[in-house]
């Protein structure tokens, strides 16, 4: 069940948007399909992929950490040396490629903790696309550092005033220019999930990752027995499974936020959660956090691309199935994998990735030390040091903040540096 049979996997997917957006739904699916047969656009794309991400990525043998965890061999796939430091850059690069083939000038995505903004805001300088990312206004405060590389990148941030002003919001912003639009412009949606075709289109981009790990391991003879990544939305899991989906082997796990624990409103367990239901939110039928009327309740994680309210509609019908495993990891689990890798093998995990790596140390004993454990490491985690600092040295950055607080406002460096400009 690698592609969707008419926009759903099993019970799950579908297309459930109003009547404007359906015709630009179809034509996407439409071109989707046009141009991944086509053989330019293929190699034009794999040129990019080549030379502007970074690809392909190494799949690095992680010595000390397989002597420390006493069982399986651990391997990383390290999508963190992606250019843009993550995978999303897979999937934004993709759908700007097709959206700019389809004759679209403009392009348009939604946002949360900046990350997807980013990718989308450097692969439109790539590719010379308009670029709007639309981002709730409480996550433009909070995720600045973010903000200031997509302005960098020359795309308009526009802070959504509506709602929760969070990522739910964002989306249906974007949504809502996308049907006021439909001939310029192309939604880059960012995760495996949404209306069809979004899930299938998210996985095929990002299913570079899989297919890579697929063949590193044919030509170095390694024998897998399990794959691990992080699921928010569920595109660098589903991307890094795809080619494997169909075999009984190896073993697929998937690594959910567990937050604080396991009460409502403390973690974003889809699958293993209290408080998991199925419902239809935001154009798609899959496993959601919710209350008993259907509401979206409000999730947590200390990682901000894992904290939210659904899952992919394909991982929720292979979760149902059995052929992917779902485990919740807690925070502190996910700071102690972050600091474990650092030590050991000199690799910084995003804190996403590592709800990933603490599965994989696990169930490291679980899998005889003949067969690989192989570990999605989805980004690289400079990007969160605004929230890793406050946990591992807490008085040193206090005094880091009071001390650039009190740079600012001097004023003397910036006007130093404006004048540098010229
Ligand atoms: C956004 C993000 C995720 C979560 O998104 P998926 O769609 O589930 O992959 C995971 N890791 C990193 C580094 C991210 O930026």
């Amino acid at each position: 069940m690698t592609y969707s049979t008419d926009g759903f996997f099993d019970r799950y997917g579908g297309k459930y948007v109003a009547e404007v957006l359906r015709r630009p739904l179809d034509e996407l699916e439409d071109a989707f399909r046009y141009y991944m047969q086509d053989a330019d656009f293929l190699r034009e794309l794999d040129i990019i992929r080549r030379d502007y991400i970074g690809r392909e990525t190494p799949l690095y043998f992680a010595e000390t950490a397989t002597k420390l965890l006493g069982g399986a061999q651990i391997y990383i796939k390290l999508e963190g040396l992606a250019n843009t430091g993550a995978h999303k850059i897979n999937n934004a690069i993709g759908q700007c490629l097709l959206a700019k083939k389809m004759g679209k000038k403009r392009i348009i995505a939604e946002t949360g903790a900046g990350q997807h903004g980013l990718a989308t805001a450097a692969a439109c300088a790539k590719l010379g696309l308009d670029c709007t990312i639309y981002m709730g206004e409480v996550d433009v405060r909070r995720q600045q550092p973010n903000v200031a590389a997509m302005e960098l990148y020359g795309a308009k941030v526009h802070a959504v005033k509506s709602g929760s002003r969070t990522l739910k919001d964002a989306v249906n912003e974007a949504m809502r220019d996308w049907a006021a639009h439909p001939d310029s412009t192309h939604y880059v949606l960012g995760s495996a999930l949404g209306p069809a075709p979004f899930p299938d289109i998210v996985r095929e981009f990002q299913s570079v990752i899989g297919k890579e790990v697929k063949e590193q391991c044919r030509e170095r003879g390694i024998d897998i027995g399990a794959m691990v990544a992080c699921v928010g939305g569920g595109s660098n899991s589903i991307g890094f499974f795809a080619p494997f989906i169909d075999e009984k082997e190896p073993r697929l796990i998937g690594a959910e936020a567990g937050g604080i624990g396991p009460g409502i409103g403390e973690n974003a367990s889809r699958m293993t959660g209290n408080a998991s239901r199925e419902g239809i939110m935001q154009g798609y039928k899959s496993r959601f956090l919710l209350d008993e009327d259907g509401q979206a309740l409000p999730t947590r994680s200390i990682s901000a691309g894992l904290d939210y309210c659904g899952i992919g509609p394909q991982l929720a019908a292979l979760g149902k199935s059995g052929r992917v495993e779902f485990t919740a990891i807690r925070d502190k689990e996910a700071l102690d994998a972050v600091s474990f890798f650092a030590k050991n093998e000199g690799i910084l995990f995003a804190l996403e990735s590592a709800h990933a790596g603490a599965a994989a140390m696990k169930i490291a004993r679980e899998v005889p030390s003949d067969k690989a454990i192989i570990i999605n490491m989805s980004g690289r985690g400079d990007k969160d040091v605004f929230i890793t600092s406050p946990v591992f040295r807490p008085a040193e950055w206090l005094d880091f903040l009071h001390a650039e607080i009190e740079r600012l406002e001097d004023k003397k460096d910036i006007h130093d540096a404006r004048s540098m400009q010229g």
